[in-house]
């Protein structure tokens, strides 16, 4: 089974309201591969807009709104927060759950991760779910066992099945935001073994479940990235605040 190529933007808390303009009009010229979605993930405030702007521009089908975050409640009082239903009535299809800064800096665990994941997909959303080591824990070789550590309770919390509607980002922390990418034949390895884990439970599902690298990748280094056999697209960060650049690495991704 092919499985889906996706490219998606994840502009951190950068943009504005001229940048979620001159993205749909950018976005709207690219010529995108028949099996290939892009998501673009704008701070919450410019959702609407963004959803807004796609309709009157009519923006191609396959490219789609996501948001950086959501809550593990459904409603009530949590001030500050978002939940699904307000996503989706800004018409958000993905929403990225578990970015390394969320766990590191907002101090997210693995068993919130999952609670978010369970929420988004009870509301019909498609989570992309980051997972990845920091540079010491690669060094010391916990690469495989920090995943694992990361992933388990998201599987232990919806079943396997469900994980045909995740998408996961392997992004090594080391490279995100760093310059340093990791080789395409490190980041192959390492997604493979994410493949391989989720086939200890269904190699069906394992095999269905669209993987995306993550972590300083450019239009300069995406083709090769994106040519292994166990990436199927990126999480894209610094580069998709630049129009040019993000259209180059959406025609660029065969699919
Ligand atoms: C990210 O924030 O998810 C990311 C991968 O950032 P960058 O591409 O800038 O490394």
């Amino acid at each position: 089974m092919k499985r889906r190529s996706i490219i998606a933007a994840n502009w951190k808390m950068n943009g504005n309201l001229s940048l979620i303009t001159e993205m749909i009009i950018g976005l709207n010229e690219v010529q995108l591969a028949e099996n290939v979605d892009v998501v673009v993930c704008p701070s919450f405030p410019y959702l609407a807009t963004f959803s807004h702007l796609a309709q009157t521009e009519n923006l191609q089908q396959s490219i789609h709104l996501g948001s950086q975050n959501v809550s593990e409640q459904k409603s009530g009082a949590y001030t500050g927060e978002i939940s699904t239903d307000m996503l989706k009535e800004c018409a958000v299809q993905y929403v990225i759950v578990g970015h390394s800064e969320r766990r590191s800096i907002y101090k997210e665990t693995s068993s919130l991760v999952a609670q978010k994941v369970t929420q988004v997909l009870d509301a019909g959303l498609t989570p992309i779910l980051c997972v990845g080591e920091s540079e010491s824990e690669r060094e010391n070789e916990q690469t495989n066992a920090v995943l694992s550590a990361q992933l388990q309770p998201v599987i232990d919390s919806i079943g396997i099945e469900k994980f045909k509607d995740v998408v996961i980002a392997y992004e090594p922390v080391w490279a995100i935001g760093t310059g340093k990418t990791a080789s395409p034949e490190m980041a192959q390895e390492t997604h493979r073994f994410i493949r391989e884990f989720l086939a200890l439970n269904s190699s069906d599902i394992a095999a269905k479940v669209s993987l995306l690298y993550g972590g300083s990748v450019n239009a300069a280094n995406c083709e090769t990235l994106f040519a292994q056999p166990d990436i199927d697209g990126g999480l894209i960060g610094g580069a998709s605040l630049k129009v040019d650049e993000f259209k180059i690495i959406c025609s660029t991704t065969k699919g």
